[in-house]
């Protein structure tokens, strides 16, 4: 593995661009890269997060922005989804307006996928629109939520539901931010980069499971992996800055992930956990309808238990998950679309021929059973 320094540079149409830097110590270069950009020269930052990261890195961000002449005022907001809502992003509108946010200024959103959707959402709204700098600290947010410009918050109805499309000009992906997050936090994104060697890139899987326990531990170099896993999302959001086509093969593992993690309560089951469950059984399906080759879903349990994922569920009805896939924003004329592993690792199928009964017979025997060790294939 050799560490990938090169900033990676994503096109979308018309003049929009991000520049990702993926690399340990980015965040000490924060000032200098702002004061890089081109464009007008940058008077204020405003760095925004939630509390708990604020502790945790905003003294080291700010030190960056101040020792590049940048003024910096904070805005912060509690930890949590529950907080990723109207009426969070109402309270920062207000502190905006009283700091004076003007056209000109800087959101810096460091935080993990909640303070980077939300500040995303104020960036792209407030005074229609403000420059924008993403800083993920969660491995969620450096893998997928940081990259591709889809910000917004929740509404009591469903996740996601208001939001806007907000390309940051930087991205920066330090690992040494990852070194203070939970290890649940730590495992809930794997399934996102295991996700993405499914899918995309083999080489991916490969490097995972040379040492699933390395990584787990955060023991292994993590920035090739991140860099792999950012290439992965960052290649097919340029292809389809608007979600009509390759998008969807982001959404494997998630049709299932979000219907169960839906079905058991928002906040029992983390997301990426559920994730992990998803593509457990998606891959069953893709396996049924004749998509992937023998062993696959063997070669996926496997690497996902060592990486941590595939804990015991909750009780669950089968039923209540099945009605939770056919809300999904996936179903079109009542046709589910599927994101399913093709037949080798590294490749991606959408099929909406996947019959009911099939996703009914591999729900009823994962929920039945709830536990890896005792998890039959289908
Ligand atoms: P999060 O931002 O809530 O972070 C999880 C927890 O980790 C929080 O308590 C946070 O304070 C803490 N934390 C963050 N960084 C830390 C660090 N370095 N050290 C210690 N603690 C740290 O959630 P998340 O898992 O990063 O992201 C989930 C959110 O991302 C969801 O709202 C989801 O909808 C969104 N998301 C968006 C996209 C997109 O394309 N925009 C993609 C995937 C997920």
């Amino acid at each position: 593995m050799s560490e990938t320094t090169a900033p990676l540079v994503l096109r979308y149409e018309g003049e929009a661009r991000s520049i990702v830097h993926c690399r340990a110590g980015a965040l000490d270069e924060l000032g200098t890269l702002l004061r890089g950009l081109p464009g007008r020269p940058l008077r204020r930052a405003i760095l925004c997060s939630d509390e708990r990261v604020v502790g945790l890195h905003g003294e080291p961000a700010r030190c960056a922005l101040a020792a590049a002449g940048i003024v910096v005022e904070r805005v912060t907001i509690p930890a949590g989804e529950e907080h990723k809502n109207l009426a969070t992003v109402a309270s920062c509108y207000r502190e905006f307006a009283a700091l004076a946010v003007e056209r000109g200024d800087l959101v810096v959103a460091l935080g993990g996928g909640v303070p980077g959707d939300l500040f995303g959402f104020v960036a792209a709204t407030y005074l229609r629109g403000l420059r924008l700098v993403q800083v993920p600290t969660t491995l969620v947010a450096q893998v997928d939520s940081a990259i591709g410009g889809k910000v917004g918050v929740d509404l009591p109805e469903g996740k996601n539901l208001v939001g806007a499309f907000k390309h940051p000009e930087l991205v920066l992906a330090d690992e040494d931010l990852l070194r203070t997050l939970p290890e649940a936090e730590w495992i809930a994104g794997t399934a996102e980069v295991a996700k993405h060697g499914v899918i995309v890139d083999p080489q991916i899987l490969e490097w995972l499971e040379s040492d699933p326990g390395g990584w787990r531990r955060r023991a292994v170099p993590l920035g090739p992996i991140l860099a792999a896993a950012i290439a992965v999302k960052a290649g097919i959001v340029q292809e389809d800055v608007l979600e009509t086509g390759t998008r969807m093969y982001l959404n494997y593992g998630h049709t299932l992930g979000h219907a169960v993690e839906a079905a058991a309560g928002y906040g029992v089951i983390r997301h990426g956990e559920a994730v992990g469950w998803g593509m457990a059984m998606e891959a069953r399906l893709a396996e049924a309808v004749g998509l992937t080759t023998e062993g696959f879903v063997g070669r996926q349990d496997r690497l996902l238990r060592n990486l941590g994922l595939l804990a015991p569920l909750p009780a669950l009805d089968p039923d209540a998950v099945l009605e939770f896939v056919y809300r999904d924003k996936k179903v079109r004329e009542g046709k589910i679309r599927w994101a399913l592993p093709a037949a080798e690792p590294g490749a991606c199928v959408v099929r909406d021929d996947v019959p009911v009964d099939l996703v009914r017979a591999v729900l009823e025997r994962t929920l039945s059973e709830r536990e890896f060790t005792t998890f039959r294939q289908t």
